[in-house]
């Protein structure tokens, strides 16, 4: 089905990316589902489904069968792999036949998960399958060291979790994983128009406020943006106007969860490693690293330097792509 030798697939809770060495990123779609509600057949997938998210009527719903980070329901990711995998295949036409493949799951997924996955994976054609650690892929992925003897710090902000590890000589040395990512910041963006103007708002106008006006710095040149909802007392259509002050209120608390969960995993440094990271810093990537501020914000926090991956969304599945040479190269080391 595939014309590439070494495929990285990069299943994440809000996008499903397919890398290749050879075509670069072959395939970058939202983790959406939309199913026939009585029937369970699939509808659509990726981006057509997303449009859909809040729009469908009773009978069709579009969901996002990984979205905390845990397979919620694996037979419709296993439907989600197969379908995209479909369309990356098209990407790539068929001059070589089965591609090894390297898929990077959410990290709360179980054994059994993680096999359904791969048993989806090859029956689109693979080779072979394997699987990496997502902190591991993602430090592959911004250009780190990760098979030198030096501490690699990487912070995945996600849109189901954050993942924060130290990685040194191709393994994980310490890491924590916490149920807080960008969905969070939707969510509380959400509850806290509703709370304040009685607003009813949907979850792209969440996302996009957050993308639009949201900042990580309490200190920022105060923006503001117009929004629609639904007014919870009349029942209507309204328009308000919000500001990047009172966006940065609703998730503060969240944000706060993150930075805890990134000096409790720095805490976990064995002191052979803490010199390196006051040296070296720590590496973002996620969606959620391109929070306005959020590396200045980080910085003045943790005291350390705080770098951005050169494309944060794409830092996992590009490091999955690269993984399989590394993977040979720490496996005969080890
Ligand atoms: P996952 O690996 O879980 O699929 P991603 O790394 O693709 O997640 O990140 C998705 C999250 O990043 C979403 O919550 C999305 O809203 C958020 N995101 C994407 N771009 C931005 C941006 N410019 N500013 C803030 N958040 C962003
Ligand atoms: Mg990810």
């Amino acid at each position: 089905m595939f014309s590439a030798t070494q495929i990285g697939i990069d299943l994440g809770t809000a996008n499903l990316l397919v890398y290749t060495k050879e075509k670069g990123m072959i395939l970058n779609e939202p983790s959406v589902v939309a199913l026939d509600a009585n029937t369970r057949q699939v509808l659509a997938v990726g981006e057509e489904a997303k449009m859909m998210v809040g729009k469908t009527p009773g009978n069709i719903v579009a969901l996002r069968p990984m979205k905390d980070g845990v397979i919620a329901d694996y037979d419709v990711t296993t439907e989600l792999i197969k379908h995209l995998m479909k369309k990356a295949a098209k990407q790539l036409g068929t001059s070589l036949r089965k591609p090894n493949v390297v898929v990077c799951t959410p990290c709360g997924a179980t054994s059994v998960e993680k096999r359904a996955i791969q048993d989806a994976v090859r029956q689109c054609g693979a080779k072979s399958v394997q699987l990496i650690e997502e902190p591991v892929a993602a430090a592959i992925g911004a250009d780190l060291p990760v098979d030198e003897p030096v501490a690699n710090v990487v912070v995945d902000i996600g849109g189901g979790t954050t993942e924060v590890a130290i990685i040194s000589f191709g393994g994980v040395v310490s890491s924590h994983s916490l149920r807080i990512g960008g969905d969070r910041l939707d969510e509380d963006i959400t509850q806290y128009i509703r709370k304040k103007y009685h607003l009813m708002i949907g979850s792209r106008t969440a996302e996009n406020l957050k993308v639009d006006i949201g900042w990580a710095l309490l200190d920022h040149n105060e923006e503001t943006m117009e929004i629609r909802g639904r007014d919870l007392v009349t029942g209507l259509p309204k328009t308000i106007e919000v500001t990047s002050t009172e966006i940065q209120e609703a998730y503060r608390e969240a944000l706060l969860s993150i930075l805890e969960t990134i000096k409790a995993t720095l805490e976990d440094c064995p002191p052979e490693l803490s010199g390196d990271i006051v040296d070296r810093g720590v590496m973002l990537t996620g969606g959620g690293a391109l929070l306005k501020g959020m590396k200045d914000w980080l910085a003045d926090e943790i005291l350390v330097p705080v770098h951005l991956a050169p494309s944060p969304l794409e830092s996992v599945a590009i490091g999955t792509g690269r993984s399989l040479t590394m993977l040979k190269k720490l496996q005969s080391a080890n």
